[in-house]
């Protein structure tokens, strides 16, 4: 399949085809293609003898083919045999097509490249790539080897890839003087260096990136960030909101609540109040653990923003969290004038539209929902404040999409949002654009730590035990079980069979099941019979990850506890410890176990603080997961890693500075290059 960039920048990726598996990729423009860097290299540039591959070399040889078999006995394996002057040596091929037994027929002259090592038989390559021997030109230089995606072969890529490259016109944004004092090379020329490297360059110095031309492309790259972070600001430094003033409201929530706001709660409103009531547009990210209390500040800012006039959006992950924001805002805002709407994708299409209608008519002030929200194209001529809650769920884009809902674009909405996961400040600072950070750093009073246990599965009749003693205390328990649509890759067993097998060892107790499967409204009812304590035993995958908020649930099961993450982990343990009573979390594990899921349990085990949790997740992932910026299918960075450069992010900071001043054709020929197409995402 022959594959091409697209001449123009940017349009919206086709839903299937070679287009947009490699707008997956990020590739786009002729600059996308060009800043598509290799992996590795294949030295592709010699033939070497036989007789001189050991075991462990990566090599190419070449030579006859002396013997073939394909044998069939279980698995179908083409096996041959290849000479020359210098020794002989195996090859095997597991999945093969049916050209390939023609292709090393015996008699056959081939070219042979891959991995060798020692067989039963003596040395052989398995999987080798075969090509027609017999002298055929070798090439000069490195081959590279490019990140890629199912559908998209290496030499399809490589040829666009070296397509694009012919077309780019890239102009320097450092001068020669810059350039030698930093000791980095002109862009075009790095750029052309890392995708076909001479033999003689260091191939070690290229594979670990301290290659002045790595270098050369990290500096530029993190230089294109700086400049558009830098332009961001400056333009929404010059954009008005609409000051929300009114606080009676707010005011008169905090008096209705059944609790006391926590000093913290109380610090992070008048923040939030404050940034209201400013004519600039709020960009603030509420960070606070998992049941910290983050639902009654979305509240008091929904309200603050109703009251002067403005109608609010709030976005939630999933329809279970929504749901459960639109049953408590609406207990709790009980103001006949505050007038809420709930919108999802479950809905029947007559009332969405309805709801739809209702906003653009004006006479919604809060409209809550889940993705529904920005896919509907929701109208709302008053958008005054965007809160998303469990910000890291979405897409950068889905943010954006949320606070473009409004009509007059003239007038930038507010954007409050919400996570439990917290982002290193520097990292915060890096990736988003002036995001003005607020944290809960205060549980509520009353609760108590949740006690964790790590139990080996085959101890399982105990856990059953504590169930049945909670149980009969009057409380309630969750048990989780990993993801269902992973379920059959990983035979993991399913939450449904679990459901079966527990309300069997359990027959005295109500036991309900929810799952990703299920449609939306059984979702609902089933987490609302929770809730009410109708079910006692709650069967679940991860959809209750998020939110849930249910004080009488006391223990928590979680199954094949080392096949989640540690935020998932500290997520799901934070549905319990909610009320008074003293709350367990087991988790469940299988041996043996992997070095890193050891490593996760240990560090669940240990802490439980959530702030410190992601820390050690961030030290176990790296930063891209953390930030959600993965769901959007497009990292931020491509190459630079802000934690390894740091010392360049360090120059690109004071470059951009100087840049922005002497050469601002410069400074926008480089944001093209690297982030034609994804200016936005500067702005999440
Ligand atoms: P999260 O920060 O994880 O979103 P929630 O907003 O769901 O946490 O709050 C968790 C629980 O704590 C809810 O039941 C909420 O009503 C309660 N809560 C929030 N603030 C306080 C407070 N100051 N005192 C007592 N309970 C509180
Ligand atoms: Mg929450």
């Amino acid at each position: 399949m022959a594959v091409s960039p697209a001449r123009r920048a940017a349009a919206p990726p086709a839903r299937s085809g070679p287009a947009s598996r490699l707008a997956r990729l990020g590739l786009r423009t002729d600059d996308d293609f060009a800043l598509h860097l290799p992996l590795r290299y294949l030295d592709l540039t010699q033939v070497v003898p036989i007789g001189s591959a050991r075991h462990g070399d990566d090599v190419q040889v070449e030579g006859v083919v002396r013997h073939q078999e394909v044998s069939s006995r279980g698995r179908r394996v083409l096996s041959a045999d290849i000479e020359d002057d210098s020794g002989r040596i195996g090859l095997r091929l597991f999945n093969f097509y049916p050209s390939q037994i023609r292709q090393l027929a015996v008699g056959r002259v081939v070219r042979v490249h891959g991995g060798v090592r020692a067989g039963l038989f003596g040395l052989e390559m398995v999987h080798p790539t075969v090509r027609a021997g017999g002298g055929a030109d070798l090439p000069e230089r490195l081959t590279p080897v490019y990140p890629t995606t199912a559908g998209i072969s290496q030499p399809s890529l490589r040829t666009a890839i070296a397509e694009a490259l012919e077309r780019v016109r890239w102009r320097d944004a450092l001068s020669p003087a810059q350039r030698e004092a930093l000791g980095v090379m002109p862009i075009r020329e790095a750029v052309g260096l890392l995708h076909h490297p001479r033999p003689d360059d260091s191939l070690a110095a290229l594979e670990d990136r301290s290659h002045p031309a790595w270098r050369t492309v990290i500096l530029d790259e993190l230089l294109a960030q700086q400049v558009s972070l830098r332009e961001a600001r400056r333009r929404r430094s010059v954009l008005r909101a609409a000051p929300m003033t009114e606080p009676a409201r707010a005011r008169a929530l905090i008096e209705r609540l059944p609790f006391q706001l926590t000093g913290a709660q109380q610090r992070v409103w008048r923040e939030i109040a404050a940034d209201l009531a400013r004519g600039e547009p709020m960009n603030r990210l509420l960070q606070g653990d998992v049941g910290s209390g983050k639902t009654v500040i979305a509240a008091l800012a929904a309200l603050q923003a109703v009251g002067s006039g403005f109608q609010v959006a709030l976005m939630a992950p999933t329809e279970i969290l929504a749901e459960q924001h639109h049953r408590k805002l609406r207990q709790w805002i009980d103001d006949p004038l505050a007038r809420i709407a709930w919108l999802s994708g479950s809905m029947k299409p007559a009332d969405k539209k309805a709801v739809r209608e209702a906003v653009a008519r004006g006479e919604v002030d809060l409209l809550i929902g889940t993705h529904a929200l920005i896919q509907d194209s929701v109208v709302f001529p008053r958008l005054g404040l965007a809160i998303v809650d469990e910000q890291h769920r979405f897409g950068v884009a889905q943010r954006l999409a949320l606070r473009g809902a409004q009509a007059d674009s003239a007038r930038p909405a507010h954007q409050l949002m919400m996570s439990a996961t917290p982002i290193p400040r520097t990292l915060a600072m890096s990736y988003y654009a002036d995001l003005d950070v607020s944290v809960i750093d205060e549980a509520p009073p009353g609760r108590k730590p949740v006690l964790t246990k790590l139990i080996d599965a085959r101890r399982r009749d105990q856990v059953i035990e504590a169930i049945r003693a909670a149980l009969g205390e009057g409380r309630q328990v969750y048990w989780v079980c990993p993801l269902i649509e992973e379920s059959e890759a990983l035979d993991l067993q399913t939450a449904i069979d679990t459901h079966a097998l527990l309300a069997a060892e359990l027959p005295e107790w109500p036991v309900g099941l929810v799952h990703g499967r299920l449609a939306p409204g059984e979702k609902a009812a089933t987490m609302s019979a929770f809730a009410a304590g109708e079910l006692r035993l709650l069967v679940a995958t991860t959809v209750i990850e998020v939110g849930v908020d249910v004080p009488n649930a006391s223990l928590m099961v979680i199954e094949h506890a080392e096949r989640f993450g540690l935020s998932q982990l500290h997520q799901l343990r934070g549905r319990v410890g909610r009320g008074t009573a003293d709350s367990v979390c087991v988790l469940l594990f299988r041996t043996p176990l992997s070095e890193t899921a050891r490593e996760r349990l240990r560090i669940v085990f240990e802490s439980s603080d959530g702030f410190e949790i992601a820390r050690r997740d961030l030290l176990l992932r790296g930063p891209g997961e953390l930030l959600g910026a993965r769901q959007s299918g497009l990292a931020m960075l491509r190459h630079a890693d802000l934690e390894r450069d740091a010392e360049l992010v360090e120059q690109a900071r004071e470059l951009a500075t100087t840049l922005l001043r002497d050469d601002p054709a410069a400074a926008l020929a480089l944001t093209a290059r690297w982030l034609a197409g994804r200016g936005d995402f500067v702005q999440a």
